[in-house]
């Protein structure tokens, strides 16, 4: 996904140079006129493995504009640090060291995320699937790195017999969640979009209600730019070794998520293994869908919504979204190249 930063990346540019030479971390960058009208204010750093870029559109405020840093820095840090398969002391970390069948209270954040991811494994009949977890490292793609070689078809069988989500038990009343099998869980596909929709809450109550906010390519945009202007993204054309644009959108109040098999990949033999696990094969998706851009008022919908699709494949993930009206749009390979589709409540979003 190639956010309103990028596409604008001379203003960007500028920038981020006049950042670099303030801050290492994070800034405010007042980047456009100086009179009491609106500005933009920009905030970006270094934040789960990956980085956020914040754009905020308000009259000069200091007092509301001096704190919301440390508030969306420390809704982003919270999320991080409850549900990063990275952090041995997490939440997730400590859920995935426990035996079966013992109750674990959990932080209502974590609760309400594993519940939505429960509720997507549910609508997706499992191809949203966050016990993936020792799939996801077998593979190379988790905490652990990338593994000498790939897991042998036995290796996969058997951690197979430790995945499905219908071993997670949640108890809503007492804030608490089982497993009832030796799994493992993996936020990586819906905990970033909940982070996003943590920082978009926070702006949101300070009265900021003219927005982008990213974290790894999870999207939430609202209100407009400086002039009215919409927010303008891109979706980005799954090539391997370019960034290019696919198609430029506007996304009105909504998150936007991408997952492809272009980014985080290795290829072995002239197959291609992505980071996206089918849970049934337990192998990485082999199909001919390459990314799925999907759009949805919650970010972490749209996140796991996003891998879900992916995992479905340009035919069944379709269908599904068709069915439960997502916007979303699926580009595919083809024989001459990448050949796109997308649902018709994508289509008022896109700009010809
Ligand atoms: P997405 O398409 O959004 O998600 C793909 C990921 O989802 C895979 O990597 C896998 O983990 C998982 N997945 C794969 N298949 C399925 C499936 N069928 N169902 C459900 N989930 C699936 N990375 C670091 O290198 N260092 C860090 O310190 C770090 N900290 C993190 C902390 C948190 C809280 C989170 C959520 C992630 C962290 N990450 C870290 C991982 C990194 O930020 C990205 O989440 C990861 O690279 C995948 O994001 P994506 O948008 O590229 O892929």
């Amino acid at each position: 996904m190639i956010s309103e930063a990028n596409l604008n990346s001379r203003m960007t540019f500028l920038t981020r140079k006049l950042a670099k030479i303030l801050i290492l971390f994070s800034v405010f960058v007042v980047a456009s006129c100086t009179d009491n009208s609106a500005q933009i204010y920009q905030l970006s750093g270094p934040i789960m493995g990956t980085t956020y870029h914040i754009k905020i559109i308000s009259p000069p405020n200091p007092a509301v504009l001096e704190q919301i840093e440390s508030r969306v820095v420390k809704a982003m840090t919270e999320v991080d640090s409850l549900m990063s398969t990275y952090k041995i002391t997490s939440e997730v970390s400590v859920f995935n060291g426990l035996t079966s069948n013992q109750w674990f209270n959990v932080n209502p954040l974590t609760f309400e995320v594993v519940n939505t991811a429960n509720q997507i494994s549910r609508m997706t009949s499992g191809a949203f699937d966050i016990t993936v977890s020792p799939l996801v490292n077998a593979w190379g793609f988790g905490p652990d790195g990338k593994p000498v070689k790939k897991p042998t078809e036995q290796a996969v069988k058997k951690i197979l017999e430790r995945i499905g989500f219908s071993n997670i038990v949640l108890d809503e009343a007492n804030l608490r969640i089982m497993k009832t099998q030796p799994v493992e869980i993996d936020l990586s596909a819906i905990a970033k979009g909940f982070a996003v929709d943590r920082v978009a809450l926070e702006l949101e109550r300070q009265g900021l209600d003219d927005y982008l906010v990213e974290i790894g390519g999870e999207i939430r945009a609202s209100g407009s730019k400086l002039e009215d202007a919409p927010w303008i993204l891109a979706i980005e054309s799954p090539e391997v070794n370019q960034r290019k644009i696919w198609k430029k959108i506007t996304i009105g109040n909504n998150a936007l998520a991408t997952s492809g098999d272009y980014r985080n990949y290795f290829e072995e033999g002239g197959i291609r293994y992505s980071h996206t696990i089918d849970p049934e094969t337990g192998y990485p998706v082999q199909h001919q869908l390459t990314s799925v851009t999907v759009l949805s008022p919650s970010s972490a919908e749209a996140d796991a919504l996003a891998t879900a699709l992916l995992v479905l494949g340009e035919g069944k993930g379709y269908d599904l979204a068709v069915k439960h009206q997502i916007p979303a749009y699926f580009i595919y390979r083809s024989e001459n190249g990448f050949s796109s589709k997308y649902t018709k409540e994508f289509n008022q979003y896109l700009i010809n």
